[in-house]
Parts: C-alpha cells; structure tokens; sequence
C-alpha cells in the first residue's frame, strides 16, 4: 500500500476530556477547531466531561487533538484527556450534540467570573444592544456555581431557565462564531432578567434608571441593599462618616472591619499601598476582597476598619457594579447583606424582610440565587495568595485526595464549611458560617444536600470533631452512617499536610483558639508530632483554668483576671478598669471551680495580654482582641520576655506565667503599649522555636507546618516563619485552604480516608 493511501484513510477517535469544562465555552471551541480541520463527528457534555466523537484523516485528527487541548478557552482546566480508537463510521456533519446525563468521576463546575473586558465594553456601548444592561455574560464570564442546581451544566439546570432566550440570543447561542455560542446564562434586555428598585415599604421606585437612581441615593447617604451574584450586599457611601456609622449601628456591628468596592485599582491605590501581586489578583477574574495596607489619607471614613493597619478591597465584579460606578462615585462600603452573626441573605422575600431596619432601599432582580455566597477574602504573604474565606470565585473546590471512599465531613463550628469526597476526589464548600446561629445551621444542611445532589455522592463515612457540644456533630448523630470522631488540632495539621502533599512526618504547630482535646481539655497551643494518619501531642502552653464558658471569649477581661489569679495575685491590680465586683465574682467562681475550663489556647492568651493592656476588654467579632493586639505593633524590636519550658508525663510546657509577670512589670514602667505587644508576640515566636529545635532532634523531623486560626497574625507568621527558614526548617502554611477553622472539613476529610483505609 503506498504511503499516500494510507495518509488519506479515514480514522475515528473517542475522545474524552475532563476537568473544568464545562461552561466555559469548550464544545464552541471544539465545534471551531473541527470545522477547521475537516472533521466529522459530535461533541457532547457528558456528566461532567466533555466526550468527542472525532473522524477525519489521520494527520487532521491529529492536528485537532492537539489544537482542542492547546488552545481550550481560558476559564477551562483539562485534568485528564482519555483517547479510545474506533471504528471508521461516517459523518456528514460536525455537530454540538445534547447533553446526555451519565455520572463520571470528577465533577469540576466552574466558579462564578468576573465580567470579562469584551462584556465590559458592550455595556458601556451605546450602539450595542446590552448597553447598560446588568445581566450581560458570555463564555468567558458571568454566573456560574451559584446558578447551578444539577449537572450536566445546561441552562434548563440554572435559575435561567425561568428565561427564554429573544430570537436574537438564540441566534448567538446557535452561531459557533458568537463570543455566546452555547453561553447558558445567555441573555439581554428583551429576554433576561431585570433590576427594580423598591423602598422599605416596597413600594416600587418608578425611574427609567434603577441603577442611576441609587447611586444618586447612595450619594444623598441612604443605604441601599443590592442583590448581587451570590446574595445580598449593605452598600453606603464609604466617604460618608455619619452614613457609615449609621450603617454599623443598624448591622450591629461595631468593630468589624466592613470591605469597600472601589471604583477602579488607581483609585484603590490613593487608600492602600497595593503590591504586584495584589495588583493582578484585586484584577483578576476571581475579584476577591483583598487585604491591604490602608494609606491613612482621610478619604475614606475611619469607621472602615477602626483599630487595624489593613482594610479589605475589592473592584467591581459584575456589569451593575460597573454600571453604578460608572457615575460620580469612588468608593462604597460594600458588606454582606445580614444582621451581624446572621448568613448572607439571598432570597428576595426573606431579603426585604431580613434587611428591612437597615436598608433604606433594595435593589433587586428576578433571578434566582441557588447557592448563596460570600465574598472570598484573601491576603498576600510572601507574594503567594492566602485565603481566608472561600467562596465566591473560588467555590467549587476539588482536590485529588488518596482514598477512593465517599466520605462527608463537617467541619468545625466557627467559619463553619463542610467537605465531601468521591472518586478520589474531594470538594470543598462555601465558607457557611457559625453554626451556633440557626440560619446559618440551615444553610449548612443545605449545602450538605446540595453537594450531595450536584455532585452525585452518597457518603459511606461522615467525620466529625470530638467536641460533643458541636452542632455538626448533634447533626451526625441523628444519621445511620458510620462516624469517625477527629481532634480538632489534628484536622488543622492535616489539611496543611495534605494541600502542600507532605508525605514525611512532620512537626505541626497548631496555634488556635478553641478546640477539644483528648483529655476534655479546651486546646489551641499545639506542637503534634506526626502525619495525617496519627499525631502524639509533644508540647503546649501550661494549662489555665478559665472562668467563665463561651463569655471568657467574649469578654478577654475574664481571661486576663483568670490567668492573672492563676499566678496567685490579684486581678483588681491589674485591670483596673473593670468593676471591682465583676473580678471579685470571677475570683470566687474560680476558687469554687464554676463554669471553669481548663485550657491550653493561645488565642486565649493573646486575649489576656490584649485586656491587661488595656486595648480590647470586650469583643464584637471573632479574634478582634488579638487583632487589635498585632496591630498596635508600629516598629521592629527583637525583645521578648522571659519564658520557662517545662516537662510533666513526657509533654513539653510552655509556662507563661515569667510572660505575664514581664507585661506587668512594663506596664508598670510606662513602656509603651506598642512596644509592650510586639515583645509579646516575639516571645510567643522564640518559644516555638525552641521548643521546635528541642523536638527536631528528639524526633529528627525537619518538617513544620504551620495553622490554626491563630496564624491569621500577620506578625507571628511571617516572623515565625522567616526565623524558622534561618535554622534550615523547611516551614509549609496553609494558602488555597484556610488556615482558620474553615480549612478544618479538609483536614478531617483526609484523615477520614486514611482511617478507613487502615481497616
Ligand atoms: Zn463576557
Ligand atoms: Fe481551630
């Protein structure tokens, strides 16, 4: 046979690709690339992958291949390509084939996209037919996650299907030319959804412009509740001192940092200082709220972030935001929709409810929200994104994990998301919230059910934490699976281990606020020795007894008075400030042992020294006492305090009690108050590393990883870490996972795994 007749048979493949492919433009493209090299066949979504039955001749199929993976659209991830040899049948066409429903392994969705520069500049076009209009999306960006309700992804699953496409949007969706070939949440102003504007009695604002007509109110200083991507966000004028206090009243909110939506990054630049790699995230296609140095310049009100260096940012992320910015104004406080403790609002009705004492007025729209979603928070260190919340932009998260097993785990009860596996793959959720508030317990057995329907998983296993007053666990126990109970500082060190894949021993450092220890203890200053398997508990801070329950962390006071009397002297001495009768009641519950616990937390003890120092008595929001604690740190000084280590039944103990006194005896000596903390935090950094240099040759382990809400200090992690590198520790942190309770669902996942890989 010559070699040209062989060049010119005809072949045919299967070709199955998986990953992210799944709304973002990945049949269009293979549609494209086939009508360019003369193939013949059909592309379908199928389950979660795409499947492609390909024929042409040899060197034109090889040429396909080869374009679909290189040049595959820019929000799509390929995970694997499998390639099976069929037959020769004949084709006529090339075609886009309906989705046929079938379960596979990996089930990557994508996330919701910021508005991409092409949309953008329709909406601002006066001769386009999406001009001004804030629903505008297309392959490359838009609604995604949070308007999915099942897999396939097909517009008959979103909340558009409410919505049938005009004559002249089908015709995009049909034209494998269009930017909006098989876009789902394809619309435009004849055939999508659309914004109202309604006041506080719900009377209709009648304005041929909604969105002008709130700027112009957010510029008059009332406060608008706008319905966005994943719920519903308190806006005001972030330039506006009175509004902005008005807006924390009403939330209930006095403290907590509120995040602000800035008209652009120049303008993001005149109130922080703004690093490249903030620069290219705060821009990204995620559009997260970013944390950043503040430039104290009075521009914004100070209200924003009182008491702390940075200030959370974030630029616009859908075609409204760019829409209301597009008028005269800069910057707005833009907070979750929600009562202070209370998950973000999403549903119009409960939203106009909800929100009603705090707004003054509701921007809203008719499409729904099937999953509802924060803002994602992330910080830069050391030029890598951290994030602290996950979720919109970020949600969903799969990760290849070890073990085949389905397995639910459930997280912790603050900053509460939840974790599910199958297919050796493992999905981690929106960040929820704290289960103790009963809105957000519904939604977390909401995301429970939805993460089981969209991704098709039963679980076999559900891992829980040990602590028994935990609402996860309660919601364990009422179900017939088998559990497997996980310590809370283990899941921590687990989910550093797996997300930076150590397969060594490692040394954990596990610096935390509460969590339960094997001895009933409350735990939070933690150096484990181990993997994700088993750890032994090596050291911790010596054990205080605390009075006080769940108030001690609301009211640092209690602490302090409680560590203070623990030293033997008088607490009335040193916390003047605070009723005498209150630390006499506190003193005597202690000495009867009522409502006592006993416990090992740094974060405890972060509280303490905030309250002797009188900066933080009392808290609004999680850890706002250590905060303000790291942040009145204002230069560098290597001080510390005096600390002994020491050993009791075979564990390493920190005593605090030579720390404490040196506090004292600097307050008494009038040091300042800045300087005072930033010896603190070096001494607590000088500690760890002694004791981690005792325990690398008692263990010959060079591995130490780093988390627990703790780390969130900016001061103790980069400081800890850059030292620890010095002494040739190889140091690992937790970035893509939260290093904060919201990463403990990973953590108990994988340890799930390998347990129920042992039996
Ligand atoms: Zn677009
Ligand atoms: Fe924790």
């Amino acid at each position: 046979m010559s070699k040209a007749l062989f060049d010119d048979e005809n072949l045919r493949y299967l070709i199955n690709i998986s990953g992210i492919v799944q709304g973002v433009g990945f049949r269009p493209n293979v549609y494209k690339e086939a009508i360019n090299y003369n193939i013949f066949g059909w592309v379908k979504n199928s389950g979660a992958s795409v499947e492609i039955d390909c024929t042409g001749r040899r060197e034109d199929l090889k040429k396909f291949i080869l374009s679909i993976i290189k040049s595959s659209p820019p929000l799509s991830k390929i995970e694997t390509v499998r390639i099976k040899k069929l037959d020769y049948i004949y084709y006529k066409y090339f075609k886009i084939k309906e989705s046929i429903y079938s379960s596979g392994n990996l089930k990557l969705i994508s996330p919701d996209i910021a508005t991409c520069p092409k949309c953008l500049t329709e909406i601002m076009d006066k001769n386009s037919k999406r001009y001004r209009y804030p629903f505008t999306n297309c392959t490359e960006c838009g609604p995604r996650y949070s308007i999915i309700n099942r897999l396939p992804y097909d517009r008959n699953r979103t909340s558009m299907k409410e919505f049938i496409m005009c004559v002249k949007c089908n015709e995009e969706y049909n034209n494998p030319l269009s930017r909006r070939f098989h876009t789902e949440p394809n619309c435009c102003m004849e055939c999508g959804p659309s914004m109202y504007l309604i006041d506080r009695q719900g009377n209709k604002i009648s304005t041929v412009d909604p969105i002008k007509e709130t700027v112009k109110l957010l510029r008059e200083g009332y406060i608008v509740a706008i319905k966005g991507l994943g719920g519903f966000h308190l806006a005001c004028d972030a330039k506006n001192e009175e509004t902005v206090s008005k807006l924390r009243n009403k939330k209930n909110r006095p403290h907590k940092p509120l995040a602000v939506m800035a008209k652009d990054i120049s303008y993001v630049k005149k109130i922080c200082r703004v690093n490249n790699k903030e620069e290219e995230i705060l821009t990204g296609n995620k559009r997260p709220i970013v944390l950043l140095n503040k430039i104290e310049k009075g521009l914004l009100s100070k209200n924003i972030s009182p008491n702390n260096k940075k200030m959370g940012v974030m630029l616009p992320y859908t075609p409204l935001h760019y829409l209301m910015f597009d008028e005269d104004i800069e910057a707005l406080v833009m907070t979750s929709g929600n009562i202070s403790g209370n998950p973000i609002q999403y549903v119009n009705d409960e939203a106009f409810k909800s929100l009603n004492k705090i707004a003054d007025y509701f921007l809203m729209h008719n499409r729904e929200i099937i999953v509802p979603m924060d803002d994602s928070v992330v910080k830069v260190i050391n030029e890598e994104e951290c994030v602290i919340r996950r979720a919109r932009g970020y949600i969903p998260y799969a990760l290849k994990i070890g073990s085949l097993e389905k397995i639910l785990s459930l997280g912790g009860e603050e900053k509460n998301t939840i974790c599910i596996s199958g297919g050796g793959y493992c999905y981690l959720s929106q960040y929820i919230g704290d289960l103790d508030n009963l809105e957000s317990y519904n939604n977390f057995k909401r995301a429970i059910n939805h993460n089981k329907q969209i991704l098709e998983i039963e679980p076999d296993i559900i891992v829980i934490d040990m602590h028994p007053q935990y609402k996860s666990v309660k919601y364990a126990e009422e179900s017939e699976l088998k559990k497997t109970k996980v310590q809370h500082h283990h899941s921590h060190m687990a989910s550093c281990i797996g997300e930076n894949s150590i397969n060594e021993e490692c040394l954990g450092v596990i610096f935390d606020g509460t969590g339960f220890g094997t001895d009933d203890a409350i735990w939070g200053s933690e150096f484990l020795v181990g993997n994700i398997s088993e750890v032994k508990r090596a050291a911790h801070l010596k054990y205080v007894t605390i009075q006080g329950g769940d108030k001690s962390i609301k009211e640092p006071w209690r602490t302090a008075a409680s560590f203070i009397y623990s030293l033997g002297l008088d607490p009335n001495k040193y916390l003047s400030n605070i009723e005498k009768e209150k630390i006499d009641t506190v003193r005597k519950l202690l000495n009867s042992e009522y409502n006592t616990y006993v416990s090992s937390s740094l974060g405890r003890f972060f509280d303490c020294i905030s309250a002797l120092l009188g900066i933080c008595y009392e808290i609004s929001y999680d850890g706002q006492a250590a905060i303000e604690l790291e942040n009145i740190i204002n230069k560098k000084t290597e001080e510390y305090y005096f600390y002994e280590i020491i050993k009791q039944n075979g564990i390493y103990q920190i005593d605090y009690k030579h720390i404490i006194e040196g506090v004292i005896e600097d307050i008494k000596i009038k040091k300042e108050v800045s300087e005072i903390s930033a010896k603190f935090h070096n001494t607590i950094i000088n500690f760890t590393i002694q004791m981690l240099c005792i325990l690398r040759i008692k263990y010959n382990i060079n591995n130490v990883v780093l988390s627990g809400g703790v780390f969130e200090n900016n001061y103790l992690l980069t400081n800890l870490n850059e030292k620890l590198q010095k002494l040739w520790f190889k140091v690992y942190f937790n970035k893509q996972i939260p290093i904060n309770d919201s990463g403990i669902s990973y953590g108990q996942l994988l340890i799930g795994g390998k347990l129920s890989n042992k039996e």
